[in-house]
């Protein structure tokens, strides 16, 4: 897009695209060998305040580096990892190469979070939650670096045990996201029950925002929620500048996107960084 941010930024700006969706008929024996193989690597999107550009965090989204196909997307394998019952050591994975790569960016300026995607199947799980623990600290991190995020898909409508789990994260210093959020049919009620920090609205409401008025109205309605609630507000799927200024004259608090940026490698963050900062 001829935007004048992403002109600013357009040498920096890292493609990543997206081939055409292959079926692959994984098999347990593959996503094992996977896991065991260490074949996932993090990709990061930065989340950034809209009011000044600041760098707020950056989101790990997993990638599977495989032997013969490429560069997988994580919409044709998460499902097969939670079935086979392999969640849990992904999700390792992805905080171990996060708790790796952060050390490329910690020490160029002013600190910011890793947010982690994390399966409500993980969730269920008190004691791998708690293993986590030891591993950020042996990393020289804490929870406070860390933002988990959670699809609001099943979260609010589960019973006691997420609920539980979450409060005992965030008292831990974690901070916690629901994600893409107005994608299910969800008891709103419940919310304010949850120590969510974050409300991410889906990037399917904010896209277009400015050409429609039920997206709008919907996305005013969640700000209205998150202000109520103390909740920080995240537009995901911010594409177009007008997208950018409308969510900016509005309020909202965060912005993540095609916009700012692609999802990238972590050996190129340090760099989209520098010519971020030199832009804003
Ligand atoms: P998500 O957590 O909602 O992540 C945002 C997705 O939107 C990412 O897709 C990102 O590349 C994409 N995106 C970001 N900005 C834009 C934009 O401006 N326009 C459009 N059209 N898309 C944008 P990705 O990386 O393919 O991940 C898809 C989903 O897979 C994630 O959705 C998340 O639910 C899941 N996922 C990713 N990494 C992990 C992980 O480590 N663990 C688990 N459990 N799930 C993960
Ligand atoms: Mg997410
Ligand atoms: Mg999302
Ligand atoms: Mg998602």
């Amino acid at each position: 897009c001829s935007t004048q941010l992403s002109l600013m930024l357009g040498r920096l700006e890292i493609n990543e695209p997206k081939p055409p969706p292959k079926k692959h008929p994984f098999t347990m024996e593959d996503i094992l060998s996977a896991v065991e193989n260490r074949e996932f690597i993090n990709y990061y999107q930065p989340k950034v305040s809209l009011s000044d550009g600041e760098v707020k965090g950056v989101e790990a989204l997993v990638r599977w580096r495989h032997p013969e196909h490429g560069i997988i997307f994580p919409d044709q394998f998460i499902h097969l990892v939670e079935h086979y019952g392999y969640i849990n050591e992904l999700t390792r994975l992805v905080l171990e190469n996060a708790l790796d790569d952060a050390r490329l960016w910690r020490g160029a300026g002013d600190p910011f979070t890793v947010a982690i995607n994390i399966s409500m199947l993980s969730l269920a799980s008190l004691g791998f939650m708690d293993s986590l623990y030891p591993l950020i600290y042996s990393k020289g991190m804490s929870p406070g670096d860390f933002v988990f995020e959670i699809t609001e898909s099943r979260v609010l409508d589960d019973r006691r045990q997420p609920l539980e789990i979450l409060t005992r994260l965030k008292l831990k210093g974690f901070e916690l996201a629901i994600d893409d959020f107005g994608t299910a049919y969800s008891n709103l009620s419940k919310l304010s029950d949850y120590p969510f920090g974050e409300l991410k609205i889906d990037r399917s409401f904010i896209h277009g925002i400015t050409d429609s008025r039920s997206k709008a109205t919907f996305y005013h309605a969640c700000l209205a929620l998150a202000r109520e609630y103390g909740m920080t507000v995240v537009a995901e799927g911010v594409e177009t500048r007008e997208d950018w200024a409308f969510l900016k004259s509005t309020g909202c608090d965060v912005a993540q996107g095609y916009f700012i940026s692609r999802p990238i490698p972590a050996d190129d963050i340090a760099a989209w960084l520098s010519g971020w900062k030199a832009s804003v």
